[in-house]
């Protein structure tokens, strides 16, 4: 249900609909909007009767929510979220480049890749500290020490830092230490985690499983929302299908519909969705044309040494280029290429 208010409603009529609604037991998420705000509630087993509502004063009129997701749904928000990380805004006009690292693997490694991606003109670091791996006995990730570096990283760089969680624990340690907690593709439907994550201050990050649809994304996201953290970034990664000539089959066609039924930007990462290195250029040229708000890429200095997903990782210079042509290609499209205030990041952990 979402109860859309008189455009010249007083904040006390907004409180009355809002205290209604907890008091029945459910729990309201207003939506300020450009003209009018609209109270989303969520909690309710049962429909509730719109006439509850559309006798109190300010109310204009109730809505019964179709989809099974609500607060993700373009239903209850029309207009495209945009989640600000410190100097970044994600989901607007500018096209945000996230790039980094698969994993953090020292101090040098990391600041390296952090100057150099910073220098091609990214928006923000990427590299993890705790890495959800297939064997047990692959690189796990330095932990607490990868964060500490992620962060000197971002002192030296300015660039906010994009990392994962995969536990309550480390969810505890990556908000204090990173701008935005990223949840890995293995993890989209971990729902205590994204429970978890959903009572954080920080936005997410939240990958696509390798083998949800679009409306189990989308119900992860509703889960973060419901929580009250309304700052998710959707991430498409490249789904599992019978095609063998790369890592994983990259569903763009997912952009357009994430595009028609939510306001959450959507990015996506070419480098785990193809897994090659000369495969991601292309299609971090097709993201940015089929209307994604944003890449995650991974950039190493020396992928031959890399601990982890070296065959995907593109080398500096080849960074670079891409970066040039999406700026060449931006304007064509509609966008722009995300243009930060110069800033020490500091402001992202505010
Ligand atoms: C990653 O981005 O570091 C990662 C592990 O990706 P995914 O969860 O998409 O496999
Ligand atoms: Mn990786």
């Amino acid at each position: 249900m979402l109860i859309v208010m008189e455009r010249d409603c007083s904040a006390e009529q907004i409180q009355r609909v809002i205290q209604k609604i907890e008091v029945m037991g459910f729990k309201a998420h207003p939506i300020p909007g450009e003209v009018r705000t609209a109270i989303g509630i969520t909690g309710n087993a049962a429909p509730i009767d719109p006439a509850e509502f559309e006798t109190l004063p300010g109310v204009e009129e109730a809505i019964p929510v179709t989809k099974p997701y609500k607060l993700v749904s373009r239903e209850v928000k029309p207009y495209d979220s945009v989640i600000k990380v410190g100097p970044v805004s994600i989901g607007g006009p500018g096209f945000v480049v996230i790039a980094g690292p698969c994993a953090v693997e020292s101090e040098a490694q990391t600041i390296q890749a952090a100057i150099a991606v910073k220098e091609a003109g990214a928006h923000m670091l990427r590299g993890g500290a705790f890495k959800p791996r297939t064997s047990p006995y692959s690189f796990q990730g330095m932990g607490l020490e990868g964060l500490r570096i992620l962060a000197m990283a971002r002192k030296e760089t300015g660039l906010p830092v994009v990392t994962e969680a995969v536990d309550d624990e480390s969810a505890g340690l990556v908000e204090e230490y990173a701008d935005v907690i990223q949840i890995g593709a293995r993890n989209m439907q971990n729902f205590q985690l994204l429970k978890r994550v959903g009572r954080s201050a920080r936005p997410v990050f939240l990958k696509r499983g390798m083998s949800a649809t679009l409306d189990e994304l989308l119900m992860s996201a509703e889960y973060v929302l419901s929580e009250g953290n309304y700052n998710v970034v959707l991430c498409e990664r490249g789904v599992r299908t019978f095609a063998n000539h790369a890592r994983n089959t990259l569903d763009l066609s997912v952009i357009p519909a994430v595009k028609k039924r939510s306001h959450l930007p959507i990015f996506v990462d070419p480098s785990h969705g193809t897994g090659i290195r000369d495969k991601v250029g292309p299609l971090a040229r097709a993201s940015l044309a089929v209307g994604a708000d944003g890449l995650m890429l991974e950039v190493h200095p020396d992928p031959d040494k890399a601990l982890s997903d070296g065959p995907q990782a593109l080398l500096p210079q080849m960074f670079r280029e891409l970066m040039s042509d999406l700026e060449r290609m931006a304007p064509l499209v509609g966008r722009t290429m995300e243009s930060p205030r110069k800033g020490d990041g500091s402001a992202a952990r505010a």
